[in-house]
């Protein structure tokens, strides 16, 4: 099995931008281009809220970590866990300082409602192969809670779900491997992407952002 080493870990969120668009994803963490919108500042407001209390508290049976750090040698990533609620179990495992066993449930946490995409169950999924790989377990199932409906959902770690992870971080590292971007490929997403004043679909078919920009920038001097 194929390990990638910690220098060319990348960032485990960044599933959600290649579920979205292959190319966002190269722009954001390729080319490192960033524009913020409403969407993206709300969801991250959020998600500061989930992590800013990184702590343990126990509940009944369940232990609740909150932004745990992670990362696997399988996938090449790091990243972190919303929320992490270690059930007791007796499938479960051992935790440093606990008498009884614990079976590790992901919860992640996003600002709005379901997607007609599947992108945050592929991010959760990439969390729980992380945690499996960290705690030497199996995870079955993780859940994905969304604050615009108040409502948690679970998400069933099937072996088409791993194997999905798996095939798209691999893309991603080839593609960072070899710095490329992905061309424009306009489609209905791009109305609800954050990167499309930049990525500019119409006018930026054959170049890439930076050379788009860089060229603008010389015509004007
Ligand atoms: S504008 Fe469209 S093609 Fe460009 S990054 Fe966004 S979704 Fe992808």
């Amino acid at each position: 099995m194929k390990e990638y080493s910690e220098e060319n870990y990348l960032m485990l969120s960044g599933i959600q931008h290649f579920a979205f668009c292959r190319r966002q994803w190269a722009l954001i963490h390729i080319e490192q281009q960033w524009q913020e919108n409403l969407r993206t500042v709300e969801g991250r407001i959020l998600h500061e809220k989930a992590h800013d209390r990184q702590s343990f508290e126990k509940r009944k049976d369940i232990i609740i970590s909150r932004g745990i750090a992670v990362f696997s040698k399988y996938l090449g990533v790091y990243g972190s866990c919303d929320v992490v609620e270690f059930k007791k179990s007796e499938k479960g495992i051992t935790l440093f300082g606990r008498e009884d066993l614990y079976l590790p449930i992901p919860i992640e946490y996003k600002k709005g409602k379901p997607k007609d995409n599947d992108a945050d169950a592929l991010q959760l999924c990439a969390q729980a192969i992380c945690l499996e790989e960290m705690l030497l377990c199996q995870i079955m199932e993780g859940y994905l809670f969304y604050g615009e409906i108040n409502h948690r959902y679970k998400v069933v770690f099937s072996y088409e779900l791993r194997e999905r992870v798996k095939s798209m971080f691999d893309e991603m590292h080839d593609l960072y491997e070899r710095r490329y971007t992905p061309k424009v490929k306009e489609t209905k997403a791009c109305n609800a992407c954050s990167l499309k004043n930049l990525c500019i679909p119409k006018l930026c078919k054959n170049i890439s952002v930076s050379k788009y920009i860089s060229n603008r920038l010389e015509e004007e001097e």
